[in-house]
């Protein structure tokens, strides 16, 4: 049977997870990619998503990244993430009411600029996101 990877994610404020894994998929910039013990040496920016990995145990584990990098070595991925909960920490309470905020600014007419659109895109992802994991928990 394979090795099993380290996994490690870390956000600016805290460490996230720090796991044994047989596997480790994660949200690529350009595409979902999965790493096993013995992949080639690689680094990527990842997209907002879920970081999806089989502990030790085979059970399946999701983790909420929104966004940043990843680095996989042979025995070791590393994410550097802006936000990260594990889905046993999302509180849907709190997505949802950033996901109809960010409903609201989207709607309203006045905010026309893009950039201000834009934030409120990914806000909306983000919260979308955290609630289709919080749902896995
Ligand atoms: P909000 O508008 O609710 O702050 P956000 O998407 O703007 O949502 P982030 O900037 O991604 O939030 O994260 C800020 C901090 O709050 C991070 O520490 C993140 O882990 C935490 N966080 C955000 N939303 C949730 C949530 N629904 N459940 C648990 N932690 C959350």
């Amino acid at each position: 049977m394979a090795e099993n990877i380290r996994l490690e994610v870390v956000t600016p404020e805290k460490e996230v997870v720090n796991a044994m894994a047989q596997i480790v998929m994660a949200p690529g910039s350009l595409g979902e990619f999965g790493v096993l013990s013995g992949h080639t040496p690689f680094m990527t920016a990842l997209k907002i998503g879920a970081i999806h990995y089989r502990d030790e145990s085979g059970k399946d584990q999701y983790v909420f990244v929104s966004g940043g990098f990843a680095e996989a070595l042979p025995d070791k991925v590393t994410v550097l993430a802006e936000s990260a909960e594990r889905m046993e920490d999302i509180d849907p309470k709190r997505a949802k009411e950033a996901m109809e905020r960010a409903e609201k600014r989207l709607a309203d007419e006045r905010a026309k600029e893009e950039i201000d659109r834009a934030r409120a895109r990914a806000a909306l992802e983000r919260a979308v996101m955290r609630l289709k994991l919080a749902a896995l928990s």
